[in-house]
C-alpha cells in the first residue's frame, strides 16, 4: 500500500508543479495549465495560449503561413481555416499525459 501512497504523492506533485507554472499570469487559473485554449494570428505569425477563464493571450509559438505552428515548449500543431486548432497541446503538460493509466494489477 505504501507504493500506491507514494505513487500518488509523486502524481500529485507533478501535477501541483505543473499547474503552478502553468497557471494563467493574469486570472491565476490552474485549469490554464491542463486545457490551454489555441489562438493564431497568420498575418502577424505568432500562435498564442489563450486562458479560457479570462482569455488572457500569451505567445507561445511561431506560425507559418500554411498555418502550422510550432511551439516555443516543444511540439508543433495545425491552425485551420475555420480557425480550430489540432494537434500537440504544445504545453509541457504533455508528457504527464501517459500516467494516468495506472491498473493492471490482478
Ligand atoms: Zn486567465
Amino acid at each position: 500500500m505504501e507504493v500506491l501512497v507514494f505513487i500518488g504523492l509523486a502524481v500529485a506533485l507533478v501535477l501541483g508543479l505543473i499547474g503552478f507554472f502553468g497557471r494563467c499570469r493574469a486570472c491565476g487559473s490552474w485549469a490554464h495549465a491542463f486545457n490551454p485554449g489555441h489562438a493564431a494570428d497568420i498575418p502577424k505569425g505568432k500562435a498564442y495560449i489563450v486562458c479560457k477563464r479570462c482569455g488572457d493571450r500569451q505567445h507561445k509559438g511561431e506560425l507559418s503561413s500554411d498555418g502550422s505552428v510550432v511551439w516555443m515548449s516543444g511540439g508543433s500543431g495545425q491552425f485551420h481555416e475555420d480557425g480550430s486548432y489540432s494537434g500537440d497541446a504544445g504545453t509541457f503538460a504533455d508528457g504527464g499525459g501517459d500516467g494516468g493509466g495506472g491498473g493492471g494489477g490482478e
